[in-house]
């Protein structure tokens, strides 16, 4: 093994389950500080907008972001409000207190670490978050899918992870993730190893019933390094 790739929410990151019209009404209340129903109608096309596009994700993998979310809902793009959006999603962004040591502990045994995600946030939002917390100097590439054509479980999301973090064989490296789909059969299907983490509430509507068996099954990231070990040796 060369390198270990994370997926970033509901892995580094435990799941949080927000309410989607109240994150993009802080966006549409910017827009229309004066109008309650206005900026209403505006958070309710947004959130519509962002769940058909995960359905798309879902289905296709089409990657988007959130330019594309706004055009979708007929709203303008604004910097401000996207400001106050981002602001919104602050409480589902907090690191998991294992992901640090476990990062240093990886790179101590000379692996690299990356972060692959499929997101429609701005790789600088995802970014600052990881600085916040202290672990964005820990990994060595992150790639997220709102700079991508195709998001997990595409195999060219996989593959531009791997190249990401420096490693030529997708088989040198293991991806730890929460979903079985867009994780652990995404990723074994480019040869990686698969890591599950099974400990996220992801939405019904983002499911995708598949049939794959992850390499390994651990409750807690602190758990990563004894199962290199047992394929070590
Ligand atoms: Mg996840």
């Amino acid at each position: 093994m060369r390198a270990v790739i994370f997926d970033w929410g509901g892995t580094l990151t435990p799941w949080v389950s927000l309410d989607h019209v109240a994150v993009w009404r802080r966006y549409a209340d910017v827009l229309h500080p004066a109008d309650p129903a206005e900026a209403q109608r505006v958070a309710v096309a947004a959130a519509e907008a962002e769940r058909a596009a995960w359905l798309r994700v879902r289905d296709h993998h089409t990657a988007f972001t959130l330019e594309q979310v706004l055009a979708d809902a007929g709203s303008p793009y604004d910097d401000a409000a996207l400001e106050a959006l981002r602001l919104g999603y602050d409480p589902a962004t907090a690191t998991d207190p294992e992901a640090a040591p476990l990062l240093r502990e990886l790179r101590g045994r000379g692996l690299r670490t990356g972060v692959l995600s499929s997101t429609a946030w701005p790789a600088a939002w995802h970014e600052a978050v990881l600085r916040r917390d202290g672990v964005l100097d820990l990994f060595d590439g992150c790639v997220w899918s709102s700079d991508l054509e195709w998001t997990k479980p595409h195999p060219s999301a996989f593959l531009a992870a791997v190249e990401a973090v420096g490693v030529d064989d997708p088989a040198d490296c293991v991806f730890v993730g929460d979903r079985p789909y867009d994780d652990i059969s995404g990723a074994k299907a480019v040869g990686m190893r698969a890591v599950l983490v099974p400990h996220s509430d992801i939405p019904e509507h983002q499911r995708v019933p598949v049939n794959v068996e992850p390499d390994a099954v651990i409750r807690s990231l602190s758990e990563l390094p004894a199962v290199l070990d047992g394929w070590a040796s």
